[in-house]
């Protein structure tokens, strides 16, 4: 059995982006209207070297997007209960927002690792949203691009002792 990263957040941070990304295909729909993956999706990643199966969580757009609603929280606790690393995203541009906030809360229950990553750094923006994401108290976050294919070595770097 390959090990398991499950990439946890708010609709729109760029999870399904990324899944792609480590995946090599697209197989995830990636979408700027919030919570347009429906489904959860899985599939093998090869990350220099290192392989490992990946999950997608889904968000919901009919869901009021201030709370974390029912459907996606099952979905992510579910991703996450059968995974050796969470993956948390959160989008450095946008900044934190209180469901950010509400699913960091949620992971620092949780037994699983989580390795903190803030998309949609390159160049050098979203270095404010790098900065507050440290308050989530859930470590060092890494700043990544998940479309541009930056900080990737970063994430490998912290995801290897999980994987
Ligand atoms: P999800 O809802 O978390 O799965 O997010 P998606 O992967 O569907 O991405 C939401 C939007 O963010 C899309 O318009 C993506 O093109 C955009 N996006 C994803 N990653 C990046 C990134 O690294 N940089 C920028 N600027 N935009 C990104
Ligand atoms: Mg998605």
């Amino acid at each position: 059995r390959l090990p398991v990263l499950a990439i946890v957040g708010r609709p729109n941070v760029g999870k399904s982006t990324l899944f792609n990304r480590l995946v090599g295909k697209k197989l995830a729909l990636v979408d700027d209207r919030p919570g347009v993956t429906r489904d959860r999706r899985e599939g093998d990643a090869s990350l220099l070297g290192l392989e490992f199966r990946v999950i997608d969580t889904a968000g919901y757009e009919d869901e009021d997007p201030d709370t974390l609603p029912g459907r996606m929280r099952a979905q992510t606790e579910a991703a996450v209960r059968g995974a050796d690393a969470a993956l948390f995203l959160i989008d450095a541009r946008a900044g934190l927002t209180p469901l950010d906030e509400e699913i960091a809360r949620w992971l620092r229950t949780q037994t699983v690792p989580v390795v903190l990553a803030a998309n949609k750094a390159e160049g050098r923006s979203g270095e404010a949203g790098l900065i507050e994401a440290f308050s989530l108290g859930l470590g060092e976050p890494i700043a990544i691009s998940a479309e541009h294919g930056e900080g990737i070595a970063d994430l490998f770097e912290q995801l290897l002792p999980h994987l």
